[in-house]
C-alpha cells in the first residue's frame, strides 16, 4: 500500500493536480470491515474450540496435547466457511454414507468419484489399520457438533474466526443489497478497485460477483507474461477464471523483453548472502539506485546474516518482512527461564533446585553475559557455577546481595515460581506470568539502552504483550499448559523492521512481493522444498474430501507460489537466483523447479555462475602446522603419556592442538553416564575393593587429582575375594554412590540403574577371575604395590606421565593390570615384532587395535627407567572378554621390546625436529571424533 500511494503521488505531482489518496486495504481488512463480526485472537479461539470439544469428546486430551489438533481444526474451519463448503454433508457421519451418496446430486463427476474414494476407504481394510480408523471415526463424527457449538460460543461473544466473518458477508450479500451493505460501512466511497489479486475463495468471488453487478467495483489483474499464462504453467491455474468472471479494467502495461537469468550454487545457507554484495556491484547498485532493487528471502533467517553483509554503500534499507520473534536470542533467552521453572525440584528439606541444563543454558546466553558485565561479585557466582559442574544446581548458590542491575536480574531470575506442576490453578498461572513480566520489565530498559539491541527491545516489548494477553484469560490450567500456550502464541509472531520505508535497498519475502516490480530481483534460498516452500498443512479433512467439496489442496498451494514467482520476473531486466548447493539431512540442495522451468520448459538462456569468494575454512585445507623451537621447548616441558603418543601417531596436527597448545573441550555437566564414566565407576569400585571394607562401606569418591590414595590392602587373599562374592547388595551401593559423585547428583535414576547393575556384574566377574589367578597358579593373595598408582619417567630424553591401575605382585612375580571397559581384546597383547610395527605403521584401525600394547610397553618401560630391575608381566581386564575367557598374564618377548624401543626412539626423534611440521591427518577417519575440527580447517 505505501508503495502504491507513492506511486500515485508522483502521477499526481507530474500532472500537477492535488488528490485526496483512496482508502487502501487488504482484502481481509475489507471483509472484517464489511462484516460485523470481530475476529478474535488465536489463544482466545484455542481455548473456546477447546472448551466445545471437551463437552463433545469425553476422551478429550490435556489443553497443551490439544493445541496441534486445534490449530489444524481452526484451519479446517475457515477453510470450509471461506469456500462456503455445507458442513453438515462434508462432516457427515460415514455411518450414514448411503444417505449421504444420494444427498450429493448436486456435486461434479469429479467430486461425486473423490467422495466415493474416500468412502471406500472406510469398508474392509487390514485389521492393523482397524484402530487408526475407529480412532478417526470418532473425532471425525464430532466435526460437525464441533464447528456448530463453536461457531455459536464465539457468536456469544460477539467474536468470530476469520473464515467466519467470510462466511456471514458472503451469505449476508446474498439476501442484501451490496450498495446498502457498502454504504454503511464505508460511506464516502461509491467505487472498489481490486487489485494484485490471484487465488480466490468462494466468499470473495459471491462478494466481488455481487459488487460487479452492482457496478461498484473494477478489477485488475496482472497476468501480462507469457510465461505466467502458459497453461501447462501453474501460475496460470487461477488467472483464466479470474478474467472470465471479473473482466480486467485497464490495459495492462507490456512486458519489457525477457530479463537475463543468473543462477549461483553456493554449498552454504550464509554463503548465499555473501555473494549479494559481489551482485550489487556487478550490477552497478549503490546507494543512489538501490530502490530499484529487490533481495527477496525465502527463507528469514537469512535476514541478519543478509543485513549484515550489505555493502557500506548501500546506505537505506527497507525491509518489508517480519522478523521471527522465536529467531531472535531474546525468545531462546525467556524459553530457557521458563523451562527451567518448569523442571525445578523441592527436596524433602524443602530446599529448591534448578536442573544444570536450564541453568547452564541461561548463564551462557550472550544477552545474559551482557545484562551481567559489569558486576564482579555476579560474575563470579556464575563462575563458580560452571566450575563446579553440578546436576541439580541449589537456588540458593545463585544469589546475589549486592543490590546492583545485574544482582536484581540474578536474583529475580532464579527465584523458585513454579513449586507446584501438577495443580491446574489460575493463581499459579498469574504468579508466572508477572515473574516473566518482572523478568522483562528489569531487563528491557537496559537493553533499551544499547542501539544495537534495539530489536531485541522490540522483541521484548512483543513477548510482554503476550505473557499480557495470555495472563488476562485467567486460565485453569497448570504452568507447564501455560508455557505450551506461550509458546505457540509466540511462535506466530513477527516483528516488523523498522528501516527507510520505501527507500533504499528493498528486502522482503517472498508474499511481499505482491502487485511490486524491480528491475533486478536477486532471490536468496532458491532452493526446491524453500522456494516454493514444500507444503506441510495439516488438515482432519481428507484429500479426497477437500477436492470433492472444492477446498484448496497442495496444488493450490503449488499455484500460488508459481504465480508469485512469474509475476515477480515479469518485469525485470535482471534475476539472479542464489541456491544452496548441499545435501544435508532433509536438505537436498536441489534448485528450485522454477530455474528447471526456466531452463527447459521456457527455454530461456540461463547462465550458471560460480560462487565468488569461497568459504575461508577450506583454503589451508591441507596447510601443515609449522614447527618452532617454542613448539619443542613446550613438548620437552610437558609430560607424554601413550595417549598424547597415540594422538600424534592419528594425526600429529591433533597432538600440536592437544599437547603442545593445551587446548581442551570446554568441561559439561554430563546428563547420563557416558562410555568414560562407566570406566571410571568400575575402576574407583575396583579400587575401592581391593583398599579394604572401609572404603567399601565409606561414600567418598577418588578425586582424579588426588593420588595420595595409591595404597591397597598389603594382600589380597582368596578369602576376602570370596566374602565379597556373596555381597553383591554392597557392592551395587558402593557403585550407587560413585555414580551419583560422578554425576554430581543426589540419586541413580533412569537409565543409570541399568548402567549401575552392568557396572556391578563387571566387578562380581573381575572377583572371579581374580580368583581363578590365586587357585591357578596356587598363590594364596595378590600383594598390592599401588592401586591408580602414578608414574613418571624419563625416556628418550622426554618426559613421560601415567597411572597403572593396579601394580601387584603374584608369587613375587610384579604385574602390571589396566581394567578396560571398552572393545579392547586382550589377544592383543600377544606381541611380536611385527606387531611393534602395526603399533607404529598401521593403518589407523590396526594402531587402535594394538594400541593396549603401546600403554603396556611404555609403562613397563617407565617402570624400569624408575628402578624396577626385574622381568615384568601385564594383564588385561576387559570387560569385553572377560564373561567368556580367563585373564591372562603375559610377558613380552625381547624381539618385541627391541622393536619397540627402536620405533618409540625414532618417533620422538620425529617429534622433535624441526624440519617436520606437525602435518595434518591423510585418513579421514582421524577426523570423525576430532575436538579440533573446527580450527583445523580439514
Ligand atoms: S580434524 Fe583431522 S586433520 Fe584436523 S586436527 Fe583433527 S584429526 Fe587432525
Amino acid at each position: 500500500m505505501a508503495f502504491f500511494n507513492k506511486h500515485l503521488a508522483g502521477l499526481a505531482a507530474e500532472a500537477g493536480v492535488v488528490i485526496i489518496a483512496p482508502q487502501t486495504l487488504t482484502i481481509s481488512d475489507f471483509f472484517s470491515k464489511a462484516s460485523a463480526g470481530t475476529v478474535a485472537d488465536r489463544i482466545t479461539l484455542l481455548v473456546s474450540l477447546y472448551d466445545c470439544y471437551k463437552e463433545l469428546y469425553p476422551k478429550a486430551e490435556p489443553l497443551d496435547d490439544f493445541i496441534f489438533w486445534g490449530d489444524v481444526l481452526l484451519g479446517d474451519f475457515n477453510d470450509v466457511d471461506k469456500y462456503l463448503a455445507d458442513p453438515a454433508q462434508l462432516y457427515t457421519n460415514v455411518a450414514d454414507l448411503r444417505n449421504m451418496q444420494d444427498d450429493f446430486s448436486y456435486l461434479t463427476d469429479n467430486q461425486r468419484e473423490a467422495i466415493t474414494k474416500f468412502i471406500s476407504h472406510f469398508k474392509g481394510g487390514d485389521s492393523r489399520e482397524g484402530d487408526v480408523k475407529a480412532t478417526f471415526m470418532q473425532i471425525w463424527n464430532i466435526l460437525l457438533p464441533l464447528y456448530r457449538s463453536f461457531r455459536k460460543k464465539l457468536s456469544d461473544s460477539g467474536l468470530a474466526y476469520e473464515g467466519m466473518v467470510y462466511r456471514e458477508l458472503a451469505e449476508r450479500i446474498r439476501k442484501e443489497p451490496v450498495s446498502d451493505i457498502l454504504k454503511a460501512v464505508f460511506p464516502n466511497t461509491d467505487r472498489f478497485i481490486f487489485v494484485g489479486l490471484n487465488a480466490l475463495n468462494e466468499c470473495e468471488k459471491t462478494v466481488m460477483l455481487k459488487m460487479k453487478e452492482a457496478s461498484i467495483a473494477e478489477f485488475c489483474w496482472d497476468f501480462c507474461s507469457d510465461m505466467i499464462r502458459h497453461p501447462l504453467n501453474k501460475s496460470s491455474h487461477f488467472m483464466n477464471d479470474n478474467v472470465r468472471m471479473f473482466p480486467q479494467a485497464f490495459r495492462l502495461e507490456p512486458v519489457r523483453k525477457d530479463p537475463s537469468f543468473k543462477v549461483i550454487s553456493v554449498p552454504s545457507a550464509t554463503g548465499q548472502v555473501k555473494q549479494v554484495p559481489e551482485i550489487l556491484r556487478e550490477t552497478g547498485i549503490n546507494g543512489s539506485n538501490s530502490d530499484d532493487c529487490a533481495i527477496v528471502l525465502a527463507d528469514e533467517t537469512l535476514l541478519m546474516p543478509l543485513l549484515n553483509s550489505i555493502p557500506p554503500e548501500i546506505e537505506s534499507i527497507n525491509v518489508t518482512m517480519g522478523y521471527p520473534l522465536i529467531a531472535g536470542e531474546f525468545y531462546s533467552l525467556m524459553r530457557d527461564i521458563t523451562r527451567m521453572q518448569i523442571h525445578l525440584r523441592i527436596k524433602k528439606d524443602k530446599s529448591i533446585f534448578f536442573y544444570h541444563k536450564q541453568v547452564w543454558n541461561i548463564i551462557s546466553s550472550g544477552l545474559f553475559k551482557r545484562l551481567i558485565d559489569e558486576d564482579e561479585e555476579v560474575k563470579e557466582i556464575i563462575k563458580n557455577i560452571k566450575k563446579s559442574l553440578r546436576y541439580y544446581i541449589c537456588a540458593e548458590d545463585l544469589k546475589c546481595g549486592n543490590g546492583s542491575d545485574a544482582a536484581k536480574i540474578l536474583n529475580c531470575i532464579f527465584k523458585p515460581v513454579v513449586t507446584d506442576l501438577s495443580r491446574a490453578d489460575a493463581g499459579l498461572v498469574r504468579n508466572f506470568a508477572d515473574y516473566q513480566m518482572e523478568i522483562i520489565s528489569l531487563i528491557a530498559p537496559i537493553l533499551a539502552k544499547d542501539p544495537s539491541m534495539v530489536l531485541e527491545v522490540d522483541f521484548a516489548k512483543e513477548y510482554y504483550r503476550c505473557i499480557k494477553s495470555l495472563r488476562g484469560k485467567k486460565l485453569e490450567v497448570t504452568a507447564q499448559t501455560y508455557a505450551h500456550l506461550l509458546e505457540s502464541l509466540l511462535s506466530g509472531v513477527s516483528v516488523p523492521f523498522r528501516g527507510e520505508p520505501l527507500k533504499g535497498l528493498q528486502v522482503m519475502g517472498p508474499l511481499e512481493t505482491r502487485a511490486l516490480d524491480f528491475r533486478n530481483v536477486i532471490i536468496l534460498s532458491c532452493n526446491e522444498g524453500v522456494f516454493p516452500r514444500k507444503n506441510v498443512s495439516s488438515s482432519f479433512i481428507p484429500p479426497q474430501l477437500r477436492k470433492g467439496f472444492g477446498l484448496p489442496t497442495y496444488e493450490y498451494q503449488d499455484a500460488v507460489w508459481a504465480y508469485y514467482f512469474y509475476r515477480l520476473i515479469s518485469r525485470a531486466e535482471n534475476v539472479w537466483m542464489v541456491f544452496d548447493s548441499r545435501t544435508e539431512g532433509v536438505k537436498s540442495g536441489e534448485e528450485s523447479r522454477y530455474i528447471k522451468q526456466l531452463r527447459y520448459h521456457f527455454n530461456k538462456p540461463v547462465e550458471d555462475m560460480v560462487a565468488k569468494n569461497p568459504i575461508e575454512a577450506s583454503s589451508n585445507e591441507s596447510d601443515d602446522i609449522i614447527k618452532t623451537e617454542e613448539d619443542i621447548r613446550t613438548i620437552r616441558e610437558k609430560y607424554l603419556s601413550p595417549s598424547t603418543l597415540q594422538k600424534y601417531l592419528d594425526c600429529p596436527a591433533q597432538f600440536y592442538y592437544h599437547t603442545v597448545k593445551g587446548l581442551r573441550k570446554d568441561d559439561e555437566v554430563a546428563e547420563t553416564m557416558d562410555a568414560s564414566m562407566i570406566g571410571e565407576v568400575y575402576h574407583n569400585t575396583m579400587r575401592a575393593l581391593l583398599m579394604g571394607e572401609d572404603e567399601m562401606n565409606s561414600d567418598a569418591s577418588f578425586d582424579k587429582r588426588d593420588n595420595n590414595r595409591t595404597k591397597g590392602l598389603e594382600k589380597v587373599s582368596t578369602e576376602y575375594l570370596e566374602s565379597w562374592l556373596k555381597r553383591e547388595k554392597d557392592i551395587r551401593r558402593k557403585v550407587y554412590s560413585l555414580i551419583c559423585a560422578e554425576l554430581k547428583s543426589d540419586e541413580v535414576s533412569g537409565r543409570d540403574l541399568v548402567t549401575a547393575e552392568v557396572i556391578t556384574r563387571y566387578v562380581l566377574m573381575t572377583i572371579k577371575r581374580d580368583i581363578e589367578i590365586l587357585k591357578e597358579r596356587r598363590c594364596n593373595a595378590f600383594i598390592i604395590e599401588g592401586l591408580e598408582l602414578p608414574i613418571h619417567a624419563k625416556i628418550s630424553g622426554l618426559k613421560f606421565f601415567g597411572v597403572i591401575d593396579r601394580l601387584d605382585r603374584l608369587d613375587g612375580v610384579l604385574r602390571v593390570s589396566d581394567y578396560k571397559s571398552g572393545k579392547d581384546d586382550p589377544k592383543s597383547l600377544l606381541a611380536t615384532a611385527d606387531s611393534a610395527d602395526k603399533v607404529f605403521e598401521g593403518k589407523i584401525d590396526e594402531r587402535h587395535k594394538k594400541k593396549a600394547l603401546l600403554q603396556f610397553y611404555i609403562y613397563n618401560r617407565m617402570l624400569e627407567e624408575m628402578g624396577y630391575a626385574e622381568q615384568m608381566t601385564d594383564s588385561m581386564y576387559a570387560v569385553s572378554s572377560m564373561f567368556k575367557d580367563p585373564v591372562g598374564i603375559v610377558s613380552f618377548p625381547e624381539e618385541f621390546n627391541s622393536a619397540m624401543q627402536e620405533h618409540l626412539d625414532s618417533l620422538i626423534s620425529e617429534i622433535l625436529n624441526i624440519e617436520i611440521p606437525f602435518s595434518k591427518a591423510d585418513d579421514e577417519e582421524s577426523c570423525k571424533w576430532c575436538d579440533f575440527k573446527m580450527i583445523c580447517g580439514k
